[in-house]
């Protein structure tokens, strides 16, 4: 017999590392948005350009532009379909460095939204 539990293992073994990667990310997420009233906390750090942290639903970095550079709540970036799209998320920055998040290959050359 096949239980959920062999399926979800299936699952696992079917996908590959980014893939792997990129729900991990997402489970991460979830359970700060269950945890905090559907508003995830997110860690990001400060670029130049803003505040940015690579969004594992549409697999690019937001950027959150400065001035205001404090974290805080934020209108999400993400594009619609993304769970975070309506609710926003609240941004921590952190000293240094994230691990870069899952990233889409770039195709046109196009900058990170
Ligand atoms: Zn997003």
């Amino acid at each position: 017999m096949t239980t959920k539990l062999d399926q979800l293992h299936a699952m696992l073994d079917s996908m590959d590392e980014y893939e792997r990667y990129r729900l991990l990310c997402m489970a991460e997420i979830e359970e700060s948005r269950r945890e905090n009233g559907g508003v995830p906390i997110i860690e990001c750090e400060r670029t130049e350009s803003g505040l940015a942290f690579d969004c594992p639903y549409c697999e690019v970095r937001h950027v959150h532009s400065l001035p205001d550079d404090a974290g805080g709540h934020r209108l999400a970036h993400c594009k619609p379909g993304s769970p975070l799209h309506d609710g926003g998320y609240v941004l921590v920055p952190i000293e240094g460095t994230l691990p870069r998040g899952p990233q889409k290959p770039r195709r046109r050359g196009r900058k990170a939204q």
